[in-house]
């Protein structure tokens, strides 16, 4: 019996982990794709005119065994990979994809909704099915499904071939990353580095076959960590150039003419489709709408930012002069002097706070206590419900009355067969049509203390935590009819609004004295070292703005060029880019170069570069209410629960901030945070 054939009959439908061995999961997946195909065969194949309740709802509850499956899977190969899980993974992704388009692209299946669409208004439907009519149809048609048979063929060569050279890109750049990585033949080049980073620099030497020598590897932004350390000024410009040079070197790593043909292919493709541009593409289903609106905002915040990094640029140079130094501060002296300046005017020392934030206080008296003075829920550790690894800890989640919203599962410590970085996903999501109870996952990567000793997050983890358990809340509290809308179901660049509003708890007053307590002696962490960390929060934030703007805006314009438009050269079409908004200050490189501008170029962020900053205008509007309104209390989270969290995807974004706040939102409390004034 396969323990995905059926709904588990664990509380809260918990997938039975203790029952799912490898055998069930390609079964299951194969099975729940048919499942779902013939399930969408049965609605097109009705005779009966195309109503709400005879397509909308049947596609609504199709493929409840690919869901289950996939739920399960898609967490373990992030959180517990293994060969399996990694073959199964590369065999499966081309199946699902075409699966995807099986549906979307199905004649039948599209002829229905838009017949719904174009009879909305007359038909007698809630704002949530009228909704979900719009999204469906509108999805269908950015994916080609309104497309006659031959220009269907054409978008599936345009989608064909931008995977092959996407591929290609992302391929070329790891070589060329690899190839990069900066030799050093003398220990005293790196110093600077603590200890164990040399010895991570001499082993991957060794592992390179280059024992005695020394290998800085690269990371993706143009800007490397080490820069802020090395005291060597000629191996911070060869540190810098090496990361730069990646894709534009010439032979057969160079991604130039990778960049050309993608951005030509989007264009051409975008015209196929009916828009101006890929970037009208994509906005079109974002909370943007329009590649004018992007503009507009990035436009108003860039001469600002250029200005204040100029402001950072004076104080550093005046460091380099004061320290005798007879030369002027260029890109890879950037983070260097700006350590210097920050400890001299701050003296804020990040490494100081970790016996504050102890894992458990920081989880319970942090975290929870902040969810609970705000939303009344509580959070009790169910150590019989079986995860998908015994470092995953699950809690059931009640309301002040008692009763109960989900599961909290949460999975702590890097392990080898997790992947980076930080991040949500659910293992059930609320809707009514459905009655799934909700469980959601927060995946960290803390490294595990020695045996005996506690767990000690830096600042940055402990901003991490809460930004997780944002998305996390997300997913618990909403309440919705469709399944499309579930939690955090919403646009990319809406996506990253809860989550950020979660951090500004994290350093409120009656949060932070609750929860940061030295481990040792319990003492709260003292009120100097708070005020320095507040006082400091703008520092460097001209730099941090102006390099992330102009990687949004390079990944605008690739996206904004027309079918017809010829670009040649790719370090032209860049430098008059950034040229016609300010911000081409030698200085202060973008954060990342087209031809490593992974995020664009290799996809998923093509376009949507800007999200980031985008939600961060909601963020910061909604710190402002909060503070105006008494901060940390029911009344704010429950209106804030009601009004934004609760809607999930159900209603337009932009309505519901309206609903809560009252208003549009305001940039000027972004302009505020950082200093853009
Ligand atoms: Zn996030």
């Amino acid at each position: 019996m396969n323990p995905f054939a059926s709904i588990s009959t664990l509380p809260f439908e918990l997938p039975p982990f203790a029952l799912i061995a490898e055998e069930h999961y390609r079964p299951a997946f194969l099975d729940g794709m048919s499942e779902q195909l013939a399930e969408i065969a049965a609605i097109c194949a009705s005779a009966d005119a195309p109503t709400f309740d005879n397509t909308m709802v049947p596609l609504e509850r199709s493929g409840p065994l690919l869901t289950r499956v996939a739920e399960v899977f898609f967490n373990r190969s992030s959180s517990d990979s293994s060969d399996f899980t990694n073959a199964l993974e590369e065999e499966l992704a081309p199946l699902l994809a075409a699966h995807a388009d099986a549906i979307r692209l199905d004649p039948g299946l599209f002829t229905r909704i838009a017949a719904l669409q174009e009879q909305r208004d007359r038909l007698d439907l809630e704002p949530e099915e009228r909704y979900l009519i719009e999204r469906y149809f509108t999805e269908f048609t950015l994916a080609g499904a309104g497309l006659d048979d031959d220009d269907k063929a054409r978008l599936r060569d345009y989608n064909k071939r931008l995977s092959t050279v996407t591929t290609r890109f992302e391929k070329n750049l790891l070589a060329d990353t690899n190839d990069l990585a900066l030799v050093l033949d003398d220990v005293s080049e790196l110093d600077g580095l603590t200890p164990g980073q040399i010895s991570a620099a001499a082993e991957a030497a060794h592992e390179r076959g280059l024992t005695g020598r020394y290998v800085i590897t690269l990371v993706l932004p143009t800007s490397h960590p080490y820069l802020a350390q090395l005291t060597n000024r000629g191996v911070r410009e060869r540190l810098l150039a090496a990361s730069r040079s990646r894709g534009i070197r010439g032979g057969q790593f160079d991604n130039r003419a990778l960049v050309l043909e993608i951005s030509r292919l989007r264009a051409e493709r975008a015209r196929l489709l009916g828009f101006d541009s890929h970037a009208a593409g994509v906005t079109a289903d974002q909370t943007a709408k329009t590649p004018e609106a992007v503009a507009d905002m990035l436009g108003r915040l860039a001469p600002a930012a250029a200005r204040n990094a100029r402001a950072e640029q004076a104080d550093l140079q005046a460091q380099i002069d004061a320290d005798g130094g007879a030369f002027e501060l260029a890109a890879w002296d950037w983070a260097f002097y700006t350590e210097r300046v920050r400890r001299a005017r701050y003296d804020v020392d990040t490494a100081a706070m970790r016996p504050y934030f102890e894992f458990e206080r920081v989880l319970q008296d942090g975290v929870f206590y902040a969810a609970n003075r705000l939303y009344g829920v509580t959070f009790t550790e169910q150590p019989d419900l079986v995860a998908w690894h015994p470092g995953a800890r699950v809690f059931e989640v009640t309301e002040a009355d008692g009763s109960p919203v989900g599961l909290y599962i949460i999975d702590v410590y890097t392990r080898d067969s997790k992947r980076g970085g930080a991040w949500m996903n659910a293992l059930g999501s609320q809707s009514t049509l459905i009655g799934t109870p909700t469980i959601v996952c927060n995946n960290l990567n803390v490294p595990r203390p020695a045996t005996g000793e506690p767990t000690l997050l830096s600042f940055d983890e402990v901003v991490t935590l809460f930004h997780e358990f944002g998305h996390a809340l997300h997913g618990l509290f909403a309440r919705v009819t469709y399944p499309k809308f579930a939690g955090t179901n919403v646009y990319r660049d809406f996506v990253e609004f809860p989550s950020q509003v979660n951090e500004m708890w994290m350093l409120w007053p009656d949060v932070l004295t609750n929860y940061a307590r030295h481990h040792e002696t319990g003492e709260p962490m003292p009120q100097d070292l708070i005020d320095r960390i507040h006082a400091s929060s703008t520092f460097n934030e001209g730099f941090f703005t102006s390099e992330y703007l102009a990687a949004a805006l390079l990944d605008q314009a690739w996206h904004r060029i027309g079918a017809d438009d010829r670009v040649t050269d790719v370090a032209a079409f860049e430098a008059s880019a950034l040229a016609a908004v300010g911000l081409d200050n030698p200085a202060v490189p973008t954060r990342y170069s087209s031809t490593y501008f992974a995020h664009t170029f290799a996809g998923g962020y093509d376009a949507g570069y800007y999200s980031y900053i985008w939600s961060e205008v909601l963020d910061a509007d909604t710190g402002e209410w909060f503070a105006e309104n008494g901060g940390l209390t029911r009344a704010n989270g429950d209106r804030f629960r009601s009004r934004l969290l609760g809607v999930g995807g159900s209603t337009d974004p932009l309505a519901a901030y309206r609903h809560f706040r009252g208003r549009d939102a305001d940039i000027q409390p972004l302009l505020d945070r950082r200093g853009l004034n």
